[in-house]
């Protein structure tokens, strides 16, 4: 394997962060070109330091602050805001890790497909808002999307080498969240901190909020169908809170693979930015007779109306995911800064969803009018 240039978008996040803990591991095989921050400077000058990028993206406002850190570091800084896509289609550039979260990806996607890159997206709302245009383009300009999103990962694993029409479908597991075990009645009740306590992945903010909702389950149902080309019936989500089992598919013949291990992103990050080949990860392996118990459970629908109301969505598609992922970008924003309560997000997305009407095949304008369109909407929700 050449050496591979890595550009890291939302270097800072967990993904990220993650990303450059391989990188470290083998510097013969990976270098990393490029890194983009929101708005943590200090980590980001830190990293600069270590790794030595081309290139670096930032928040406009916090651009000064981190040339007056980096001093005399020769590194090109890129407005994260207006000026990320001029950097994903750099040709220094082999791999883009999609670390960011929700909308922010879709552009840098967009752009890294239409480079023909190996895109390793760990970033679900894009493809949630975006995913028919996104991997259209992909086919077109031969770009590799290799997810890293961990049960997309193990789904695209399980169906290499098959032939998808002999696939009966796809067990999507969840972990059930930081609610799995506390009654419905008690949601309200609970701290923003109590929800953001994961019982088995350590990830950002949004995404555990998402967790704990099963909203990320039901993104993750429409990412699935994007990425692999499925219709919603074949998704089934089934609850695994051991999250040994990263998610599985069934063949025709009543055959079914899963892919297991750790619960470690660095695997599935590794995997990507690797394929089709496989390294060593340093990680200690899967102790089976420790583990000893793997259990399932149907997901509650109705303590977990989110989930419900994706595959509605999901069913629908057209325009109607994006307006879909606004709404809960806005709700989860609002609740993380104490503004709606826990049951307040659930009910606000459902108004929303139901007020737009549904443009079939839409282009990008429309996903992106559908996307300010409900934003709007949900503002005014939260604000009344
Ligand atoms: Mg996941």
């Amino acid at each position: 394997m050449s050496l591979k240039k890595v550009a890291i978008l939302g270097s800072t996040g967990s993904i990220g962060i993650s990303t450059l803990k391989i990188i470290e591991r083998f510097p013969k095989k990976f270098i990393v070109t490029a890194l983009s921050a929101h708005n943590n400077v200090s980590l980001l000058e830190k990293q600069i330091k270590k790794f030595n990028p081309k290139y670096v993206a930032l928040q406009k406002e916090k651009i000064s602050d981190l040339r007056k850190r980096i001093g005399t570091c020769r590194v090109k800084i890129f407005d994260s805001g207006s000026e990320i896509a001029s950097l994903v289609n750099r040709k220094d550039i082999d791999i883009v890790i999609l670390g960011i979260q929700g909308r922010a990806a879709l552009e840098p996607f967009l752009e890294a497909t239409r480079c023909g890159k190996v895109i390793a997206p760990a970033n679900k709302e894009a493809l949630v808002m975006a995913g028919d245009i996104i991997m259209k383009e992909a086919r077109k300009h031969k770009a590799t999307v290799i997810p890293v999103d961990s049960e997309q990962s193990a789904i695209f694993q399980c169906l290499e080498g098959r032939d998808k029409s002999e696939l009966k479908k796809v067990y999507l597991t969840a972990s059930g969240g930081s609610l799995k075990n506390i009654n419905q009645a008690r949601f309200d009740k609970m701290t923003v901190n109590q929800i953001l306590s994961h019982p088995r992945w350590s990830m950002g903010k949004k995404i555990t909020v998402d967790s704990a909702t099963l909203m990320n389950k039901g993104l993750e149902v429409i990412e699935a169908m994007r990425l692999f080309d499925l219709p919603a019936e074949k998704i089934e989500v089934i609850i695994h809170p051991e999250s040994i089992i990263h998610s599985m598919v069934e063949f025709t013949d009543g055959a079914i693979i899963a892919q297991l291990g750790v619960t470690d992103m660095r695997i599935p990050i590794q995997y990507a930015m690797t394929y089709p080949k496989r390294m060593e990860t340093g990680l200690a392996p899967l102790d089976f007779v420790k583990q000893k118990f793997l259990t399932f459970q149907r997901p509650d629908f109705k303590k977990f109306p989110s989930l419900k109301l994706c595959y509605d969505v999901a069913r629908k598609s057209g325009s109607l995911p994006s307006v879909l992922n606004a709404a809960n970008e806005e709700v989860v924003d609002a609740f993380l800064k104490k503004e709606i309560k826990f049951s307040q997000m659930y009910k606000i997305v459902q108004k929303v969803v139901r007020r737009h009407k549904t443009i079939k095949n839409p282009n990008l304008r429309m996903i992106l009018e559908s996307d300010r369109w409900a934003r709007e909407q949900t503002r005014k929700e939260i604000s009344k």
